[in-house]
């Protein structure tokens, strides 16, 4: 838990979030700003900056990370129709909250995969 991560906060309940889903590792929950009309974001609860902040020892909380992501965008009902996920990984990537995350973008096309 950082003390200063937004992330780790909504973690603790500390500040509110509308939750989709939540489990001893991971929680999901609605963007505050939402990019499309489904927008998800599923994170571990342990603090990890980012992608690249993976060790070997968290192998099986990722697989549960990626699988129940595939779960919450079948409870947001995107699944069928399809959906873009996104992690963005640091200054490049575009990452503005650094406690890794995986979007889910769905309810209409998303589009081209990178803004030209
Ligand atoms: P990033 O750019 O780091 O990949 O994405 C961060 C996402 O977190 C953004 O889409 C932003 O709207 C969302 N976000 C930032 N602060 C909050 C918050 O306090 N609550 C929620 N639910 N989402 C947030
Ligand atoms: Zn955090």
């Amino acid at each position: 838990m950082s003390n200063t991560c937004i992330f780790c906060k909504i973690v603790a309940g500390a500040i509110p979030a509308k939750k989709i889903y939540e489990d001893d590792l991971v929680l999901a929950f609605h963007d505050i700003q939402p990019q499309a009309p489904v927008h998800a974001l599923v994170i571990p609860k342990r603090h990890l900056v980012c992608l690249d902040d993976l060790g070997t020892e968290d192998r099986d909380m990722a697989g549960h990370l990626l699988e129940r992501t595939a779960h919450v965008a079948r409870e947001l009902g995107v699944s069928q129709n399809g959906y873009r996920t996104l992690i963005n990984t640091r200054q490049h990537g575009g990452q503005e909250v650094d406690h890794l995350h995986i979007h889910i973008l769905g309810g209409k096309p998303i589009g081209p995969m990178v803004c030209r």
